[in-house]
């Protein structure tokens, strides 16, 4: 049985780790939670946003699971979700996106964004340039080891895909320094691994192609903030914020969870797609070695959904949080455990 610290998070994140939980503990997952707070729900246990114990623990097992954390436009405090990224240098995060939902705006679109989760414009280095306000200046911070990790790692990961395919985006037209050291960083390893198919790619020119003829990409791996944002794009491929997980990763430790936020506008109603994180918690279960648990996880999801009957608003549906998830646990009681699906 594997530890793993739970984060539940803010907003929607109770109801959507919960369901992400069932799932995958229907599907057959072993795990011993830990639970511990951050954000805002830590401010209201009168904690700190990451309280130390919540870091310890993350740092004892490893693996973490994790509900969106809210991180307040403009003022307040800095995103938690970066601190952590940051404080356990989980440098890849990886976004998939594949069509599971027929009748949407594409079919067949299975992407996979890997995005660098430590510098470019997120290093925070950001300030006004006097007192009275007239500039803010930000610093974007490109290393060719920050880069050369994360585009070796999406050169190993794309190599485990069917499609061999390495799409590298930047702005080096633009950026020549930074976007273009990554870009230079790119193409020197592209020369130790001939056997994968790699080109690059202007951010908007990708994003113009993104939503003209997604299926011509498999993996995209990019700086910090390009990230971000084409991830949200290819979420938006395939039916929404709700359908995508994120894997964050480093040398030795992982945290899931779902690319979309707290969306505080419909927590506590019940009505959440809990898809992303239970597709979260699916790659967890594969990172623990009980990958037959995640290959059983994906397949009670996208039958649900394939099936069409119970979907929750965002997919048109009238389905609630629970009735989605009570679906999916039926689904897996249809399916045989040692059925391996791809
Ligand atoms: P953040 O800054 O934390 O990313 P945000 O408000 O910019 O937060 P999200 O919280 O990701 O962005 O949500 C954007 C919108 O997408 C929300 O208003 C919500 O309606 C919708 N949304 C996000 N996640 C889900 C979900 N799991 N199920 C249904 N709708 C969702």
């Amino acid at each position: 049985m594997s530890k793993v610290t739970l984060i539940k998070g803010d907003g929607i994140g109770p109801e959507v780790v919960n369901a992400a939980i069932r799932v995958i503990e229907a599907a057959g997952a072993a795990i011993d939670w830990d639970e511990q707070v951050a954000g805002v729900t830590g401010v209201e246990r009168g904690l700190e946003t990451l309280p130390a114990v919540t870091l310890d623990s993350f740092r004892e097992n490893k693996v973490c699971l994790k509900g969106p954390l809210t991180t307040p436009v403009g003022s307040g405090f800095r995103s938690v979700n970066v601190a952590l990224r940051k404080e356990f240098d989980l440098y890849a995060n990886i976004r998939p996106a594949k069509s599971l939902v027929p009748g949407g705006r594409y079919d067949n679109v299975d992407l996979v964004v890997i995005r660098e989760n430590t510098e470019g414009l997120y290093a925070g280095i950001e300030h006004y340039i006097d007192t009275k306000r007239s500039a803010a200046e930000s610093i974007t911070i490109v290393t060719q080891d920050a880069s050369r990790r994360v585009i070796q790692f999406a050169f190993e990961y794309v190599a485990q895909r069917p499609r061999q395919r390495l799409t590298l985006v930047h702005k080096a037209n633009i950026l020549k320094y930074t976007s273009g050291l990554f870009l230079d960083v790119g193409k020197e390893l592209a020369s130790d691994h001939p056997e994968i198919e790699f080109n690059d790619r202007i951010i908007d020119n990708m994003a113009l192609q993104l939503v003209l003829d997604p299926q011509q990409f498999d993996t995209i791996v990019t700086t910090n903030m390009f990230g971000d944002i084409l991830s949200d794009l290819c979420a938006g491929l395939v039916g929404g914020l709700g359908m995508a997980p994120a894997a964050n990763v480093g040398q030795e430790m992982a945290m899931f969870e779902a690319v979309h936020g707290s969306a505080p506008d419909i927590a506590g109603e019940g009505v959440a797609n809990p898809t992303a994180l239970i597709l979260a918690g699916a790659l967890l279960c594969d990172h623990i070695d009980q990958a037959v648990v995640g290959d059983r996880t994906r397949a009670g999801v996208e039958r649900v959904l394939l099936d069409g009957q119970v979907r929750t608003p965002d997919l048109g549906g009238t389905a609630t949080t629970d009735e989605f998830c009570d679906a999916v646990v039926g689904a897996l009681e249809r399916i045989p455990a040692a059925e391996a699906v791809g």
